[in-house]
């Protein structure tokens, strides 16, 4: 916490907090002393509740279309059912793998057409 106004109030430093001990401090007085910052220490569990209940306001708040409750829900179900994932996975390669063949079975009809084609002439 630093006094930069010297209005008697300290503002927070910005700095990144280091979790120790079940509480969160400031890494800038850890690592760089008290006068650089007079630090702030709180219990972890305050501050993840906290983090916690934001995030769930936040993502309460976004419109049913937002991208990021769609890739919310892509990841969760992905989590939730990995099984489910796994399998879609699976016949997304097979499906792949099918059409790969495909390709080349055309490709060589292909020069088969044009083997015969070529022949078909000289007949
Ligand atoms: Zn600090």
């Amino acid at each position: 916490m630093r006094d930069k106004k010297d209005t008697g109030e300290l503002e927070r430093c910005g700095g990144s907090m280091s979790h120790r001990g079940g509480r969160y401090r400031c890494e800038v007085r850890q690592t760089r002393g008290k006068s650089i910052c007079e630090g702030v220490v709180t219990l972890a569990d305050r501050i993840d509740h906290a983090v916690g209940q934001a995030w769930i306001h936040h993502i309460t708040a976004l419109e049913p279309g937002d991208p990021v409750v769609i890739e919310i829900a892509r990841r969760w179900l992905a989590f939730a059912d990995p099984e489910t994932q796994a399998k879609k996975e699976e016949a997304q390669k097979a499906l792949e793998a099918a059409q790969r063949r495909v390709k080349k079975l055309e490709d060589q009809g292909d020069s088969v057409a044009q083997f015969v084609a070529g022949h078909a002439v000289s007949w």
